[in-house]
């Protein structure tokens, strides 16, 4: 019975390809849908910071590849950034759009009364993911919504954030340098359809590590911002060999700035409180205090007027514009000291030239940014934005819907290009290219119907039909006579 024969013993198999025919289409269309984004088409973005890059470090020296991107792209002289303005809270907030107290990353020292648990980003304390599972990063919400993340070395990138790590991404190793972060990443974006990236993060420790050393207004710090240049020129010629500087949005921006300190500008907290009565959490130059319990009346009137370089904050108390007072990781006192001015126990710790953390209102703390691509206006620079307002505006490019944040994207709006090439979400995108597919497996499938008729109808009329006894399956299947007649 399987040795069918083309005039009649085919046709159960003919039916059944022609029924199926159109389904198998649309499975080809759905599998395919599903593997094979149009990644040509979907917008790419990548976002790089230079640590502790300051705003205005671009107009000292000169710096050629920062500004070939303000002329081929925008630029935003004043970033606020978040509070307070360390490496680790603003990281967060550049690829989440919230506040400090909202992302839970607080500070670079913090502790948890809740987990009973310190955080150093000196340690591998920041692998526990449930000092960061309050937010959701960029890289996460990118890949829930089907796209693909590349991350090189962004703080927390290496973390299982929300049970998920960056789809391709680089474990923190301070020692691997720029131009392998850069080369990797690249590669990543540059991989087959099915496998590239549309989202990446890219993180350099320069020029933070050598402002500290250095402090800002070191001369010294003229070559170290000419060698982050030349790293902007490596990245633009890496991106241009790989054919994906005209279809890439670039962004370079940091998390701060950096102000000069001084030996004469120190605070010693020793001269005012014993440290017995309290635990020191945060580090210069805004403290985290917590006073051993019964004491934290007695710790906060001892510092509250000590000295007119710092100011002194029960938690409540801390400014709302600051947005630094709703997380239980913020220390029921909190320090603030003066720019320029260094809060230490006493002289036996290290001592920095330069550093950050300060005030957010202030200019020092705040970082570059500069961006081109498709989606970005051309020669256009705007006085000022908040960083929070980045993440609603890197969604937008990315055509994904942002998570609820404290940024606005009608703030930064005009950064980006009038012109439509910001390119319509990725799904509708697709379908055009698969819908001729259905509509051919129908067509084949009602074609050989046809045919079969027309073989069939021939064949009865020359053929007599066998009596019977025929089994109900027979009856109910013809054309299988034939063969059970042999
Ligand atoms: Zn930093």
């Amino acid at each position: 019975m399987l040795g069918c024969t083309l005039r009649g013993g085919s046709c159960p198999l003919v039916c059944l390809w022609a029924l199926l025919l159109p389904l198998v289409s649309l499975h080809s269309l759905n599998q395919h849908g599903h593997r094979g984004r149009d990644v040509r088409d979907h917008p790419k973005l990548l976002l790089v910071s230079f640590d502790g890059f300051r705003w205005d470090y671009v107009d000292r020296v000169p710096t050629p590849n920062f500004h070939a991107l303000m002329d081929e792209g925008v630029r935003v002289e004043k970033v606020e950034n978040t509070y307070i303005t360390k490496t680790f809270p603003n990281h967060y907030s550049l690829v989440t759009g919230l506040y400090a107290e909202t992302h839970g990353i607080v500070a670079n020292e913090m502790y948890d009364p809740v987990l009973n648990r310190s955080f150093s980003m000196e340690t591998d304390s920041i692998y526990d993911p449930r000092w960061w599972d309050e937010a959701v990063p960029l890289w996460v919400t990118n890949q829930r919504a089907g796209q693909r993340s590349g991350a090189a070395m962004w703080p927390g990138s290496d973390v299982e954030i929300n049970g998920t790590y960056p789809t391709r991404y680089l474990p923190y190793n301070a020692s691997v340098p720029f131009e392998t972060r850069v080369e990797q990443i690249i590669e990543w974006f540059s991989a087959p359809d099915e496998e590239a990236v549309d989202f990446g993060v890219l993180y350099w420790e320069e020029p933070d590590e050598s402002g500290h050393n250095l402090g800002p207004e070191s001369s010294l710090m003229d070559v170290v911002i000419v060698n982050i240049d030349e790293k902007l020129g490596f990245l633009r010629n890496e991106l241009r060999k790989a054919g994906l500087y005209e279809k890439v949005n670039l962004i370079v921006t940091s998390d701060h700035g950096m102000t000069q300190l001084s030996p004469d500008k120190i605070i010693e907290l020793d001269v005012y409180v014993s440290r017995d009565l309290y635990t020191w959490v945060d580090k210069s130059p805004v403290v985290g205090i917590l006073p051993k319990e019964g004491h934290f009346e007695d710790v906060y009137s001892k510092l509250a007027d000590a000295n007119p370089h710092m100011m002194v904050y029960k938690k409540v108390e801390v400014p709302e514009h600051l947005h630094y007072k709703h997380n239980i990781r913020i220390m029921p006192i909190i320090i603030e000291a003066q720019e320029g001015w260094t809060v230490m126990q006493n002289r036996t710790g290290r001592f920095m030239l330069g550093n950050h953390g300060y005030n957010n209102s202030l200019p020092s703390m705040h970082p570059v940014f500069v961006a081109r691509g498709p989606a970005f206006r051309q020669d256009y620079v705007k006085t000022s934005m908040r960083s929070v307002d980045l993440y609603p505006l890197m969604c937008h490019i990315l055509s994904l819907r942002p998570l609820p944040n404290n940024g606005s994207l009608a703030n930064v709006r005009d950064l980006l290009s009038p012109e439509p090439t910001t390119p319509t979400p990725s799904v509708p995108a697709r379908v055009p290219s698969y819908s001729y597919a259905p509509a051919v497996g129908s067509l084949l499938g009602v074609v050989m119907v046809l045919g079969f008729l027309v073989v069939y109808i021939r064949q009865v009329t020359l053929k007599q039909l066998p009596s019977l006894p025929l089994r109900s399956r027979e009856m109910s299947q013809p054309l299988l006579q034939e063969d059970l007649h042999l």
